[in-house]
């Protein structure tokens, strides 16, 4: 194809939410500047026409880093003998909601690995407890797999919304980063339920984890048109110490920045974040993100002394433009390439 050529496609794509097969997974590899620049203007342009230059902020609060799970790829695996385990109580979770409100966030997302110490009531209670509070603000959730009751029980308690990635759609890739105590069919079947309880709902998967191949991450953007979710989380896989994935490949820039812009274009209306991962991938990535059609940036609001501790990769950045106690830090990146942050819940325009 030549340059006419594939910006026709790309307008194409932008106007018709889709695309065959063989074109995205053209898009999603390509490294020739003058089709990727296109291809983020473009979505760069869907975004602003929905949702100006706004980006939305989320403080985002690592409450533990038990997990009773063993995902081959991620740092606080239940294997991983070397990380110090913690969880933070309600009442700690309140004063970062404290110290969020007052730095201007709207959005608190609790997140943390698959721990018991958080029960239903437990957690009820502290939903319960920012909603009191924070009656303006939205909660939302990102704590694995749990039942439908459970969903129910929290949603009940006030949860907005609830973020769970996919991971990947392809069940043998799916058998690559997982133990067998794990499976596709439950993760999807949660996703489902959260999405029928009325929560918004967030998906996603990691660029370039063990195994991936183009094709799965063109099942991902299939998978994703069923589920339709309100918010799609992507980020390169970035291979951690003390994994079986330490020897690893990370993921590539090029290639997340590629699938945000066809994110962005498949689903205009989408919340989606320029994600920690690839802030830590590149220096800019936060940056770069935006330009290539995302929207949300999540700081990190968890309390200082458990930042390092919440590893799910090496070198995970939290104390720089990732740490909600410099916004401003970050309203400064974002206003010298055009865009602003904004203090408000960011849902999803209609
Ligand atoms: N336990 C919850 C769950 O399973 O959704 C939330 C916490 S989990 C650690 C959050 C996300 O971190 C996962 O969905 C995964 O995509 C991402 N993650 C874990 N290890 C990673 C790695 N090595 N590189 C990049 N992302 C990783």
């Amino acid at each position: 194809m030549n340059e006419e050529q594939y910006r026709e496609r790309i307008l194409q794509l932008a106007r018709r939410k889709d695309a065959e097969d063989d074109f995205l997974g053209m898009l999603i590899t390509c490294r020739d500047e003058w089709v990727t620049s296109f291809l983020y203007e473009t979505a760069a342009g869907v975004r602003q026409k929905l949702y100006g230059r706004d980006v939305y902020i989320r403080g985002l609060i690592e409450i533990s880093n038990f997990c009773k799970n063993d995902c081959y790829y991620c740092g606080i695996r239940k294997s991983n003998r070397e990380l110090t385990r913690y969880h933070i109580g309600e009442d700690e979770i309140l004063e970062c909601c404290e110290e969020g409100y007052a730095l201007g966030f709207r959005t608190f997302v609790l997140q943390g690995g698959e721990d018991g110490y958080y029960t239903d009531d437990r957690l009820c209670r502290i939903i319960t407890g920012i909603k009191k509070e924070y009656p303006d603000c939205a909660v939302t959730l990102s704590l694995g797999e749990r039942s439908r009751e459970s969903y129910k029980k929290l949603h009940d308690a006030g949860a907005d919304r609830y973020l769970l990635r996919h991971e990947t759609a392809d069940e043998t890739h799916y058998r690559q980063l997982h133990p067998s105590s794990l499976s596709l069919e439950n993760r999807k079947q949660c996703l489902f339920y959260l999405k029928e309880l009325g929560y918004q709902v967030g998906s996603g998967f990691m660029v370039g984890s063990p195994g991936q191949i183009p094709e799965h991450l063109i099942e991902d953007l299939r998978f994703l048109q069923k589920l339709q979710p309100a918010m799609i989380g992507i980020g390169p896989f970035l291979p951690h110490k003390d994994t079986p994935f330490r020897e690893e490949k990370e993921g590539d820039l090029t290639m997340c920045l590629n699938l945000t812009a066809i994110l962005r274009l498949l689903f205009p209306h989408a919340l989606i974040p320029a994600t920690t991962a690839l802030g830590t991938l590149h220096s800019e990535g936060r940056e770069l993100g935006i330009l290539a059609g995302a929207n949300v940036v999540m700081p990190n609001l968890s309390p200082l002394s458990v930042r390092q501790l919440y590893s799910l990769y090496n070198n995970k950045a939290c104390t720089g433009l990732e740490a909600a106690e410099h916004k401003v830090l970050l309203e400064k990146r974002m206003e010298r390439i055009g865009y602003r942050i904004v203090t408000s819940r960011g849902d999803v325009v209609k």
